[in-house]
């Protein structure tokens, strides 16, 4: 047998019919029965269905938002299937399990579950309308649910995966299908052990791909995206950019780390440990190079801008005429871990701490209230955290104006700097 290739498709490349159209097209050349295609939520539907469910937490209607999200799906089959399609019923049936799944109690306490049950039917529809779109342009492709082959811990919104169970499972359940058809599933979703749905982080579906990559042995890993490819620097925010045609795999890491957003963090290492190639390809111009992730031992030395959004910089100061000494930052790690909340920067000085990390609604809040007694706090939020990876002096200093900079930190390789643009 053919060796696997695992393609993933994020919400960009699924968000309208053009999109669907556009998709069928790439695939029309490259399927063979050998590909898992994994798929994100259409567009920005994981956003919407997030907003729906804090809407809901916060006992607000959200009857408005709840009917743009199911216009939106319709709308797309509309444009893309004849009247009497099967899709227009399959659709209903996951809106009614939707609505039913929406009726439960939701509180701070049961949150990170309940999101998981409600977040993952973006997933779920998503695929089952390019599964069925793919078969009305002749593509025959299977469906496959998931949650039958990631297995994770009961971790909601942060789920670990399973390994050994998850390759079994991918043994089981999706090697007999490639067998005879190309198969698509799910990114981002999962099962814990009592079968109930996970999801594995933001943006979790390229870690999906990898991690079926990795339990398939497959050949290669693609990840189709809106950019060229791996570039120093996103397009949206400099105005040039270089791609790089190939990176380590450590390189690449270490980018995703900083907060590059083209792939998710969790993704390259699976693959590097078995060998499997990383592309990355743009979708709007499906036959350029792109960037292939391997092992090649070298880093590429042209500086790198990453940009992490929707930083809270926080410090905690000793209150008690002390110093800072280790238990006091073991306290505040311990809160951190405890509350899942990951620090991007960490500066101590004579008598503070201070962190930046991601914003994150109300467990930073529950952070401030349980080490208030301890330390006196302060925050600055709307902040974002700059990595420059290989530095040059006069890209450093072109990055300090029209902003005020809140923390600065430099090693060799690598500056970072905590900014807010002036007003
Ligand atoms: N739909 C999920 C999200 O937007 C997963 C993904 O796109 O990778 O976070
Ligand atoms: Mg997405």
């Amino acid at each position: 047998m053919t060796k696997t290739n695992v393609f993933k498709f994020g919400g960009a490349s699924v968000k309208d019919a053009d999109a669907l159209k556009n998709l069928a097209k790439i695939l029309r050349n490259r399927l063979r029965k050998n590909i898992v295609i994994v798929v994100s939520a259409m567009g920005k539907t994981t956003n919407l269905l997030e907003t729906i469910l804090n809407l809901k937490l916060e006992k607000n209607d959200f009857s408005l938002k709840y009917a743009n999200l199911k216009s939106y799906h319709f709308g797309i089959c509309q444009e893309l299937f004849p009247e009497n399609h099967r899709i227009f019923s399959v659709l209903e049936n996951q809106f009614i399990s939707l609505e039913k799944k929406l009726e439960v109690e939701l509180s701070k306490e049961n949150y990170d579950e309940v999101y998981d049950g409600i977040v993952s039917f973006g997933e779920l529809i998503s695929s089952k309308i390019v599964m069925e779109f793919l078969c009305l342009e002749g593509l025959v492709v299977l469906w496959q649910d998931a949650r039958e082959i990631i297995s994770t811990n009961y971790d909601y919104r942060f789920a670990k995966i399973n390994w050994e169970k998850t390759r079994k499972n991918c043994q089981l359940h999706l090697k007999p299908k490639l067998e005879k058809f190309p198969v698509v599933t799910q990114g981002f979703i999962g099962a814990d052990q009592f079968g109930k749905t996970t999801t594995l982080g933001r943006e979790g579906s390229d870690f999906t791909a990898a991690i079926i990559g990795s339990c398939l042995n497959a050949s290669s890993v693609t990840i189709w995206k809106d950019v060229p490819g791996v570039l120093n620097a996103d397009p949206k925010r400099f105005s040039e950019t270089v791609l790089f045609p190939e990176l380590d795999y450590k390189q690449a890491a270490e980018m995703t780390y900083y907060g590059a957003s083209v792939i998710h963090p969790k993704t390259i290492k699976p693959l590097a440990n078995a060998g499997i190639p990383l592309y990355v390809k743009s979708f709007l111009s499906p036959d350029s190079i792109g960037t292939k992730i391997h092992a090649i031992e070298t880093f590429n030395p042209i500086s790198t801008f990453v940009i992490k959004e929707n930083q809270v910089l926080v410090s905690f100061k000793v209150t008690d005429f002390t110093f800072i000494e280790e238990i006091h930052i073991h306290k505040v790690y311990e809160e951190l871990r405890r509350l899942k909340l990951r620090v991007n920067m960490l500066q101590i000085s004579a008598i503070s701490i201070s962190l930046v990390m991601d914003s994150q609604p109300f467990n930073f809040e529950k952070l401030l209230e349980r080490l208030r007694s301890e330390f006196e706090i302060r925050y600055n939020e709307g902040l974002e955290l700059l990595t420059i990876m290989h530095p040059e002096k006069e890209s450093i200093v072109s990055q300090l104006e029209g902003f005020d900079i809140f923390l600065e930190q430099s090693t060799r390789n690598t500056v970072q700097i905590v900014r807010r643009r002036k007003a």
